[in-house]
């Protein structure tokens, strides 16, 4: 049976009633037989039904023994770091999730946890960073907003070898893409909010592991420390994971003609995608990518590198709307220099191929004409008026 059809067969149907929607159970709490003798419930953020069979999905769509379900991306990020102590080292992806930066400079940093970042597409790099107080090793594949790939079965024996565990955030792939548990990952990462749920409308976050011990360790220190998926947003987490398959298998060959096209573009100077055979990582996203589906996240700048030009770019657009976030049905378009990376100085944007006009796109359910079409003549409307400047 194929994983898309497994999960929908094992869902269950709510055992009171025959309901083929699993129920929103809205309850803090549930009655005990006798003091201590429950029905496999005693309080909601220890366990409820709507959130357990949500986490069951989750652990089926990434094949792992465990899904654990969060309240937010960075609730699951928060956890994560609560299973290290003071004088571990982290060797992190180096274009990390800005909120996962955040969480480790700010936060962690002050508990004794040290970071370094490496370009983690040179799987040499990684090896040079690894010392024995390396606990963890955080990756990215690809990363936001420059779509780099890194090799997750090199750097998992890697990882192995150091006895320090293998995290991937598995966010931009998804399950349907990328597994990273049977890459050799010890633990999936996953912001919810985005493909997962899919729908721009629930804020959550999850965590896969296939060692059932680590499993247990992160389970107790999400009920120790409170940051659970509510029944209401895990319903629609179920909601919208019913449909991953087919969203992104249908944004990605959307983002693959939007990406040719931006490719093929006279005013575009470059296009990270890693579905074009001409973006580094293609191969290796290739190989560790079921499917050769390669996503909905396009990154791309201009020939007149200049920011005003990507802010005047995003005004432009009809169909894409300007916002934060991606994996929606609807397509999303942002300057990351301005808007997700702009506590990141410009010299360090630069040197991380943050380019100054650098557009990012999350591609949607519309019809790929449509999209090219409204960024054609957005593209074209940024020519005609930096050709108006011009002085004769
Ligand atoms: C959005 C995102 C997060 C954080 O998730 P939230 O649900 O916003 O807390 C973490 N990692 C990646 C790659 C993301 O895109």
């Amino acid at each position: 049976m194929r994983t898309e059809t497994a999960i929908l067969y094992t869902l269950p149907h709510d055992p009171l009633t025959g309901a083929v929607s699993v129920p929103i159970y809205q309850t803090s709490t549930f009655e005990q037989e006798a003091p201590g003798v429950n029905r496999g419930f005693d309080y909601s953020r220890t366990n409820n039904p709507t959130r357990q069979a949500f986490e069951e999905l989750l652990a089926a769509l990434e094949g792992g023994t465990r899904g654990i379900a969060f309240s937010s991306g960075l609730a699951a990020v928060d956890a994560v770091l609560k299973l290290l102590s003071s004088g571990d080292e982290v060797v992190a992806v180096d274009d990390i999730y800005g909120g996962t930066y955040r969480a480790l400079h700010t936060i962690y940093d002050r508990f004794g946890i040290t970071v370094k970042h490496v370009d983690t597409s040179d799987v040499a790099s990684v090896l040079e960073a690894i010392t024995p107080r390396t606990r963890l090793i955080w990756l990215e594949t690809p990363t936001n907003p420059t779509l780099k790939v890194s090799d997750i079965r090199a750097i998992a024996s890697i990882a192995q070898a150091a006895r320090a565990l293998l995290l991937v955030d598995n966010t931009f792939c998804s399950p349907v893409a990328q597994q990273p548990l049977k890459l050799g990952a010890d633990i999936v990462l996953h912001s919810i909010t985005k493909y997962i749920a899919g729908h721009s409308d629930v804020i959550g976050g999850g965590i896969v592991v296939k060692d059932e011990e680590l499993g247990r360790r992160i389970r107790y220190i999400q009920n120790a420390t409170g940051a659970v998926l509510g029944p209401q947003d895990s319903w629609l987490a179920i909601r919208g994971a019913q449909t991953l398959h087919l969203r992104y298998e249908r944004i990605s060959a959307s983002a693959q003609r939007v990406a040719e096209f931006l490719h093929g573009h006279p005013d575009v100077a470059g296009v990270n995608y890693p579905g074009l055979r001409s973006h580094p990582g293609h191969l290796v996203a290739r190989a560790q990518n079921a499917g050769g589906q390669f996503g909905g996240v396009i990154s791309f700048w201009l020939k007149d590198d200049r920011e005003e030009h990507a802010v005047e770019l995003v005004g432009h657009t009809a169909l894409v709307t300007l916002a934060e976030s991606l994996g929606g049905v609807k397509s999303l378009v942002c300057v990351p220099g301005r808007m997700t990376h702009a506590s990141v100085p410009r010299d360090a944007r630069r040197a991380a191929g943050i380019h100054d006009s650098l557009v990012r796109l999350s591609i949607g359910l519309e019809h790929p004409d449509d999209l090219i079409a409204d960024l054609g003549q957005a593209l074209a409307k940024v020519k005609e008026r930096s050709t108006e400047k011009i002085p004769a």
